[in-house]
């Protein structure tokens, strides 16, 4: 046999379409429509002048200055951006609810090749084949893929009727399945989060030895962060993104903030795959991004600010749209279905998402973009909707 028994198994996560056919406007994929910094053009710009023989030579394994920016900037930041204040001087303030009690030092901190590379070696890590672990039905729809890639069962639990998680239900099963526990706070592709009380609720009546692993990739953009909780509880994994709040999808770089202990442990494996999973150019970007968060939290507050004016849009078209908390806007409209919706709105040069998943089928998930892109799709909207029966 050519193949290995191994891969006719494999169900692959299918992404957001790229299409090269037509200069669309893309709010397909959370990604942030503005640029990096200029401090990480910069960066780059200077390291190809001055020090492109480092091409050349492998990259530091543990991106030690890159972990040391990351935790800089949480402590700065306290995790959550759209709420921090930005002084004159360019320094940035937490809210007073997001000020982290404690110091996040580097060695809380592992990194990888986007936050999608290091959930397969937390994965990996932390759940096993014997057991299954506990996630929502609708959440990142990575997480069967690596379930499937590592033969891991699940205990999918459906959400309420609000598309709010069934915390409950995910902690029953959980003591239950001892097998641990992984969501999206807040969540994909509904927009809602969970406060980080009622997350800590959760970790107190969670079993203490089984790994409980929340993925903050959209916090920047409203969420509370849990990173506060790491002094309490030991089996706790926060993992989150460059990809969205730090306008570097293109990049690759996603870490988790962890003990140190369990920091370890996934770079163990890290260390049995791929010793160098961060490029050169990658660690000079991500590290310049960290040093200049006041720009980003600009950009997150920019994307809140018309995220909130484009859910107002939606409601006033007659959509049923869930509060986001997130990048994004879940969304549908009683008259038209979410594949025709997408479609109808693909013809007039935007994409969106949709998925062909039964139970959200009628529902559409668009990025936020500028607000000049929003009011593109607004006006195909308009278009749209206006001419439904
Ligand atoms: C986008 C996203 C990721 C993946 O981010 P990358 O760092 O680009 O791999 C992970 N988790 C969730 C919930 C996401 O939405």
């Amino acid at each position: 046999m050519l193949i290995s028994s191994r891969v006719k198994n494999l169900h692959p996560y299918v992404p957001g379409e790229q299409p090269k056919d037509r200069d669309y406007i893309k709010l397909n994929a959370n990604e942030n429509p503005y640029p990096p910094s200029p401090e990480v053009s910069k960066a780059l710009s200077s390291f190809i002048e001055s020090s492109s023989e480092k091409l050349g030579l492998y990259p530091d394994p543990d991106s030690l200055e890159l972990h040391a920016a990351i935790a800089d900037m949480l402590n700065k930041t306290g995790g959550v951006l759209s709420r921090c204040s930005v002084s004159s001087d360019g320094s940035v303030c937490p809210a007073e609810e997001d000020k982290i009690p404690f110091t996040v030092t580097p060695d809380m901190i592992y990194s990888g090749n986007g936050s999608d590379e290091v959930l397969s070696f937390v994965f990996y890590a932390f759940f096993d084949s014997g057991k299954s672990f506990v996630m929502p039905e609708f959440t990142y729809s990575f997480y069967p893929v690596y379930a499937g890639f590592y033969n891991i069962p699940m205990d999918t639990v459906p959400l309420k009727e609000d598309w709010s998680l069934d915390v409950k239900e995910m902690l029953a099963r959980s003591k239950k399945n001892k097998g641990g526990i992984i969501f999206a706070n807040p969540n994909a592709p509904t927009g809602l989060s969970l406060t980080r009380e009622e997350v800590r609720q959760m970790l107190l009546e969670a079993d203490k030895d089984e790994i409980f692993i929340v993925d903050e990739a959209y916090v920047d953009f409203g969420g509370q962060s849990c990173i506060p909780l790491l002094s309490e509880f030991k089996n706790l994994v926060i993992v989150r993104t460059f990809s969205k709040s730090l306008c570097g999808a293109g990049q690759r770089l996603g870490y988790i903030v962890s003990s140190p202990e369990l920091v370890n442990i996934v770079t163990t494996v890290k260390n049995s795959v791929n010793h160098f999973p961060i490029d050169v150019l990658a660690q000079v970007s991500g590290t310049a991004a960290c040093r200049n968060p006041a720009y980003y939290v600009d950009c997150a507050k920019k994307v809140c600010s018309v995220r909130d004016d484009f859910y107002n849009f939606l409601l006033t078209k007659g959509f049923y749209a869930v509060e986001s908390d997130t990048n994004f806007i879940f969304a549908r409209h009683p008259k038209i279905g979410g594949a025709d919706l997408y479609q109808a709105v693909k013809n007039d040069g935007i994409l969106i998402r949709h998925f062909n998943t039964p139970g959200i089928e009628d529902f559409v998930r668009i990025t936020v973009g500028t607000q000049k892109q929003m009011e593109l799709l607004k006006e195909s909207f308009n278009k749209i909707t206006g001419g439904l029966k």
